[in-house]
């Protein structure tokens, strides 16, 4: 029996998108409480009859978290340009070698705009 299983996390940060036209107000520096879900899936554990325990994914992305919150998103070397997602696909090369089990990786910045990495 395989299951997918999800956990989100919340954080606020700042960021800038150097790369679009200067009139576009993405390029000033603003902030975002932003939403992450990390999206899992694998076979039931036969004896504890889960995929993974929460705690587990909790403390894979602990470091990250405080990483990104209250920072300034480019500051952080592999995001100079912090779009949702690629900030989506940071998140995965960073947590994919400690959760084998990470299928996919959502970043809302905001309640209507959101970014799903699933290589
Ligand atoms: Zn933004």
């Amino acid at each position: 029996m395989t299951v997918r299983i999800t956990k989100a996390f919340a954080f606020d940060a700042a960021h800038y998108l150097p790369n679009v036209p200067p009139e576009h107000k993405c390029g000033r520096l603003h902030g975002h409480g932003y939403r992450v879900v990390l999206g899992l899936e694998g076979p039931l554990d036969p004896a504890l009859g889960w995929v993974q325990d929460y705690g587990d994914i909790t403390a894979a992305f602990r470091p990250l978290l405080e990483r990104f919150d209250h920072a300034r998103l480019n500051d952080l070397p592999g995001l100079e340009n912090p779009t949702a997602e690629l900030l989506a696909a940071y998140i995965h090369r960073e947590l994919k070698p400690v959760l084998p089990l990470l299928t996919d990786v959502t970043v809302c910045e905001s309640p209507t705009s959101t970014a799903v990495y699933r290589p």
